[in-house]
């Protein structure tokens, strides 16, 4: 067992490091007051090749691994989780199931740009019905001559408020397979697709939106896959995509963590620095022992991507752990912190808003347990 990594990914983390440092960190906050996302840093990452880092070369990817994508996410979530949520939304989300399994044309069309910046995806399979169960989901393509007809709604949609294109999930078939649930690709905007971008109290400057789908008419080529579906990719994604976000994660208790750090080392109450009081540094101790954890479990699941041997059980441990532990070190940094930990001009405070999206958004840490326990057969 080598538990290294490679000077690869090393140079990987210092680049992405360096360009969240100067580039994101300085806007973070003022994005986050503003709920505002800049579209310009799409060209900027895919500019440095951070678009395609998981996708191959001769798909127009930068043909590096999982642990790859696994540091980018790192590094971003440690500057700004809105801005890592906005990148994992079109990395992931947007474009893996047009890589996986989009014919050679939708290829062509749709990943070049994407890899660049030039075109934004969105990914839109959550409905207000209920996120939970994909199994509830109720968006209906009916075939139509050429083509398809989809209704229905989604909500909590990543980037859909300043998306060029969208994987849409409907239910083509129910009389084929009660989940033949399939992905449409939407060119956006488009008059029967009404976006309205909603307000919130974590990742604020990842632009959100509700979704009204009415009487919305696609060519046959718009549809991935099949009409039977495209249940078992929509699946796969997601599992692949929880070592993902579970990446992000770790990045938001890292900067909890180092926040708490230089603020126990600064901080003097009664002439006494905070880090000197026993029960202030047992909890840093306590959160680095969680990241610790939490990195370990990150990068053996990443690797078990690269594998090709991860388990969708796997995938909901490490999801719901790291997710889990970003929130407790965050919400043990705004304690570390006292008063300041409320204000606003400290990171913690967003750091532990932000980390409440993740133990909801991919699968809440309740449906993590599900499957996991799932899996025990018990
Ligand atoms: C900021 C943000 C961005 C998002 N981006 C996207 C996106 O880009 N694309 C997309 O498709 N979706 C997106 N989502 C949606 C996200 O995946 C869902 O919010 C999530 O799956 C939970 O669904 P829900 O909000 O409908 O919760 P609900 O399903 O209404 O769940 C409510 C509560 O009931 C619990 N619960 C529900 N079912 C079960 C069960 N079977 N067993 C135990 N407990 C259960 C849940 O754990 C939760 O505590 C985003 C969400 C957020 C908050």
């Amino acid at each position: 067992m080598d538990f290294s990594f490679t000077e690869e990914h090393e140079r990987v983390r210092e680049t992405v490091r360096r360009f969240a440092a100067a580039e994101i960190a300085p806007i973070a906050r003022q994005h986050d007051d503003d709920e505002t996302f800049p579209k310009e840093m799409f060209r900027k990452w895919g500019d440095l090749g951070l678009l395609g880092v998981r996708y191959p070369a001769e798909d127009g990817g930068s043909g590096m691994d999982k642990i790859s994508d696994c540091i980018v996410r790192e590094e971003l979530s440690y500057a700004s989780q809105s801005f890592a949520s906005t990148w994992s939304a079109h990395t992931h989300l947007g474009i893996w199931p047009i890589w996986k399994a989009g014919t050679a044309e939708q290829k062509a069309k749709y990943l070049p740009g994407a890899f660049s910046g030039e075109k934004i995806s969105a990914f839109g399979l959550s409905e207000p019905g209920g996120g939970s169960n994909i199994r509830a989901l109720s968006t209906k393509a009916e075939k139509i001559d050429g083509g398809w007809r989809i209704s229905g709604a989604k909500t909590y949609i990543s980037n859909s408020p300043f998306a060029d294109f969208m994987l849409l999930a409907a239910r083509t078939s129910p009389e084929l397979k009660p989940h033949a649930i399939s992905l449409f690709i939407v060119d956006l905007p488009n008059p029967a697709v009404v976006i309205h971008k909603l307000d919130k109290e974590g990742i604020r400057a990842s632009e959100t939106g509700l979704i009204h789908i009415d009487g919305l008419e696609v060519p046959d080529e718009a549809l991935l896959g099949n009409e039977t579906g495209t249940y078992p990719i929509i699946l796969d994604s997601l599992s692949e995509n929880r070592v993902g976000v579970a990446a992000n994660a770790l990045g938001m208790a890292r900067a909890a963590r180092d926040a708490s750090i230089a603020y126990a080392r600064e901080r003097e109450v009664a002439g006494k620095r905070v880090g000197q009081y026993q029960a202030i540094a047992h909890k840093i101790a306590d959160m680095d022992t969680d990241i610790e954890a939490a990195r370990w479990l990150v990068y053996h699941g990443a690797w078990l991507v690269d594998q090709g041997k991860l388990t969708a059980s796997m995938a909901a441990k490490v999801k719901l752990f790291a997710s889990e532990v970003a929130v407790r070190a965050s919400e043990q940094a705004i304690r570390i912190h006292g008063g300041a930990g409320i204000m606003r001009d400290y990171s913690v405070g967003r750091i532990h808003r932000d980390s409440l999206v993740y133990v909801i958004g991919e699968g809440t840490s309740e449906v993590q347990r599900n499957l996991i326990s799932r899996a025990l057969e018990l």
